[in-house]
């Protein structure tokens, strides 16, 4: 069996290297089960408006608690179900299940949704999209659609149309994790987002990190000059949101404002801050 080993509520795998294949197997083999039952559910994170001091949207987080191991994280399970091909089917419920939550919050509180680039395969993305929408009733502006470089990277050309699609449609496109990939600048080229996330991994060493805080200033730079959204995630600290007002920065999400919280939890956080 595969082997998990615990590690603060997070369940990760620690197989040796012939264990590797196996454990794959057997979690997607779980995924596959899993999927259509509550096991797996979204949790959401709020992103804070800096300038108004309140939230702008949630992001949508997938979630999976298997009933013996535990929280799987999805750095683990994502991979397996792009590999399996079940990220397309678990993808559309994402975006249909997101939509018809974040459609019973307040205006304008918007949902935000990560796409994987296997969503962009074979087509249809578009219509799933347009389905979610149309299903829920909510207006196509409250949604943003996350994605990372590999969505360009792997781009003939048709990536590119659906993004042009769902932009047509009123949706909003984050690029995600933005500087960790080989040519993020080149991308923005490409494609006129609207909004810019930094990673995670810039906003963890500031403001020490001399070349962390040159990107975060760049990036707002960026924003400002193009008239994109900035937004960074994984902000822990007082300091490193501190830094990020300073520089100008629209948006920001992280566990100094919260943890990702289960969808009954994000009409009570409204009410308690007033929203509601
Ligand atoms: P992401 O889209 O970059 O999401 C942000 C990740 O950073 C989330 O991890 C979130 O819980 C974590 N995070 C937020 N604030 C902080 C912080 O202050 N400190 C730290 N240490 N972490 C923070 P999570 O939920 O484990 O998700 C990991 C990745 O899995 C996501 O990265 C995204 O790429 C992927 N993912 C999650 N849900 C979905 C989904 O529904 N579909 C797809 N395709 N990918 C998903
Ligand atoms: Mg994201
Ligand atoms: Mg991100
Ligand atoms: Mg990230």
């Amino acid at each position: 069996r595969a082997k998990l080993s615990g590690r603060g509520t997070w369940c990760r795998f620690t197989p040796g290297m012939e264990g590797e294949l196996r454990a794959r197997q057997e979690l997607r083999t779980a995924l596959r089960r899993a999927f259509g039952t509550d096991e797996l559910a979204l949790h959401y994170q709020p992103l804070v408006n800096l300038r108004a001091g309140t939230i702008s949207s949630f992001e949508a987080l997938l979630r999976w608690r298997h009933p013996e191991f535990g929280m799987v994280s999805p750095a683990d399970f994502i991979p397996v179900a792009e590999e399996s091909g079940l990220i397309k089917p678990i993808g559309a419920w994402v975006l249909r299940t997101a939509c018809a939550e974040a459609a019973g919050w307040p205006e304008p509180i918007g949902v935000a949704v990560n796409l994987s680039v296997l969503q962009f395969r074979s087509g249809g993305l578009a219509q799933i999209v347009r389905e979610a929408l149309d299903h829920s009733g909510l207006v196509p502006a409250r949604l943003q659609l996350e994605i990372t470089e590999s969505v360009l990277l792997d781009d003939n050309g048709a990536n590119i149309r659906t993004l042009r699609d769902l932009r047509d449609m009123g949706v909003r496109i984050t690029m995600d994790d933005f500087g960790t990939g080989y040519s993020s600048l080149s991308y923005l080229r490409q494609f006129p987002f609207d909004k810019i996330k930094v990673d995670r991994s810039f906003v963890s060493e500031l403001p020490e990190g001399r070349e962390s805080m040159a990107v975060i200033r760049a990036v707002a730079g960026l924003g400002r000059s193009l008239g994109i959204v900035t937004t960074v995630e994984g902000v822990e600290t007082e300091l490193q949101l501190a830094t990020v007002t300073a520089e100008g920065f629209d948006e920001a999400q992280g566990f100094f404002f919260s943890q990702p919280i289960p969808a009954d939890q994000v009409r009570r956080t409204l009410a308690a801050l007033g929203i509601l």
